[in-house]
């Protein structure tokens, strides 16, 4: 059901209170940057509303008069397991660049500091360890 990033913001947006249509889709402008349409908004809450994902309280009367869509409990728990997939999905991308430094065994990102010690590249996090390393392997002391 939420297949695209749109949707995946609007849940977004309402996993962190209850809004409006309109509240939505300025706040997706306003922080990504780019238009939103209420074609990309509306159809969407309803579809969320008629799964019994959202509710919604009318506030304001005449032509001021606006929905404002809350999760429901059933709808809270399918927007944390789409933040966890989410997330899943999000470390496994960025895995392969994480690497481990030799010496004291943080997590070293891109810029590693690489040294060759023994014959063998290795990453560290920075020169220091490097040095450490290289003492308590090559036994300079
Ligand atoms: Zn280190």
């Amino acid at each position: 059901m939420v297949n695209d990033f749109s949707k995946f913001y609007v849940m977004l947006l309402l996993s962190e209170g209850p809004k409006h249509g309109y509240e939505i889709m300025s706040q997706m402008e306003g922080r990504l940057g780019r238009r939103a349409s209420p074609g990309q908004v509306y159809p969407f809450l309803s579809a969320l509303r008629s799964e019994g994902m959202v509710a919604f309280v009318e506030e304001g009367t005449g032509r001021k008069k606006r929905k404002v869509y809350s999760f429901t409990a059933e709808g809270r728990r399918l927007c944390d397991r789409l933040f966890a997939q989410f997330t899943a999905l999000v470390s496994s991308a960025i895995r392969p660049s994480i690497r481990v430094c030799s010496h004291c065994g943080c997590s070293v990102f891109r810029d590693a500091h690489v040294e060759e010690v023994g014959g063998r590249r290795l990453s560290f996090c920075c020169r220091y360890c490097a040095a450490s390393y290289r003492k308590s392997t090559v036994g300079g002391g």
